[in-house]
């Protein structure tokens, strides 16, 4: 991964425009923020820390679940050669996708619905970003992950979770790492808590 370039464009980026009217104030914080509908646009450094720890690549086909505000899509499509995202909230994948297509960005592929299960259709990725909470590992999440591919996912109860990255080695091997405690809102869904 190109470490360099990847800090430069977090840097850049800025956070205002992926929050709404008052909250924009607030954007240069590193906490983090209401998006509506109950969801949160996570802390930067938390957003930096997850891209670092996915490494995707230029030549990556990566895919995104818990679009949200579309902050993580516009990193994410900045590293790597396509971002499939998926948001289950039609009105907050529209807005991302707005902002999104204001910053220029033409790799990004959205899908409104449940990505527990993943976006079978356009699989395998080589990354998949999961950016809410869910209680088990998906089974398709791990099916739907290229061999030699990564997976960051925060796994565990609501309110507290931890940090696991997945890898699949080159003989489907599956690997995981717990990295650190994080507090996400819930992944619902078929493989995720009771809507
Ligand atoms: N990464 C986002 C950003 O930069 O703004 C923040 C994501 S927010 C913490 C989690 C998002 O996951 C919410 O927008 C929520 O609606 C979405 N979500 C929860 N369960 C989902 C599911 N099963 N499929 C797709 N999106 C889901």
């Amino acid at each position: 991964m190109d470490w360099q370039k990847l800090e430069t464009y977090f840097r850049s980026l800025d956070r205002s425009l992926f929050v709404e009217n008052e909250l924009k104030k607030h954007a240069s914080l590193d906490e983090p923020l209401p998006i509506g509908f109950g969801q949160t646009i996570s802390q930067p450094s938390l957003v930096l820390e997850m891209t670092r720890l996915l490494e995707p690549e230029n030549d990556s086909k990566v895919l995104e679940i818990g679009t949200g505000s579309g902050f993580q899509t516009a990193l994410l499509a900045k590293m790597s050669a396509e971002v499939y995202t998926v948001e289950r909230i039609e009105q907050l994948a529209e807005k991302a996708k707005q902002r999104l297509n204001a910053l220029n960005f033409s790799n990004i592929y959205y899908k409104i619905g449940d990505g527990s299960t993943g976006w079978q259709e356009c699989a395998p990725y080589d990354r998949i970003m999961v950016t809410a909470a869910a209680g088990l590992l998906p089974d398709e999440l791990v099916d739907q992950l290229a061999t030699g591919g990564r997976m960051v996912i925060p796994i565990g109860p609501p309110h507290l979770q931890e940090l696991k990255l997945i890898t699949k080695t080159d003989t489907g091997e599956i690997n995981l790492k717990t990295v650190e405690l994080v507090r996400f809102v819930e992944l619902k869904g078929q493989y995720g808590w009771t809507e």
